[in-house]
């Protein structure tokens, strides 16, 4: 293992034992509840909004270290953004999920996402990575019902 590596697991340890912005929010403008059947992994995102930019986020439920860790860092990092941002960086963080474990990462662009390389070698975990982002974009276009990663999208 290397010692990048070693940084990353231990960011995402982290993230799953002290979870950022976890818990309720009564005063929410949308709630989205989000599911990966495949994995046990559900959780609810919280989320006001100023008009189409995120005001806060926060969310509670239960899932592995990876989907809880990614459901954290995702919310510390979508503060502040528009709908349209937020999206632009589920779309890096999906394409560097899927890419070659091999390829080279743009870590310019990723940022603190980079920390989720790792799952690149694993690609059935991609869906616990990705379920806090997309229940987040349904809660952004306020969409009805809660979001499974089944689904099909
Ligand atoms: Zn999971």
């Amino acid at each position: 293992m290397s010692d990048t590596r070693a940084l990353y697991e231990e960011v995402i340890l982290d993230h799953n034992k002290n979870p950022k912005n976890f818990g309720s929010m009564p005063d929410a403008d949308v709630v989205q509840e989000g599911y990966n059947p495949l994995c046990g992994d559900s959780f609810k995102i919280y989320l006001k909004l100023d008009g189409d930019t995120v005001q806060s986020v926060s969310f509670e439920g239960h899932g592995c270290a990876i989907s809880k860790a990614s459901a954290s860092l995702m919310t510390t990092l979508v503060k502040g953004r528009k709908r349209s941002e937020v999206e632009e960086l589920f779309h890096v963080f999906q394409e560097m999920l899927k890419s070659d474990p091999e390829s080279p990462l743009d870590t310019e662009k990723l940022g603190k996402l980079k920390v989720f390389s790792g799952v690149r070698e694993y690609p059935v975990r991609i869906k616990c990575a990705t379920l806090a982002w997309h229940a987040l974009v349904a809660a952004l276009h306020q969409q009805e019902g809660p979001v499974s990663t089944e689904s099909g999208s």
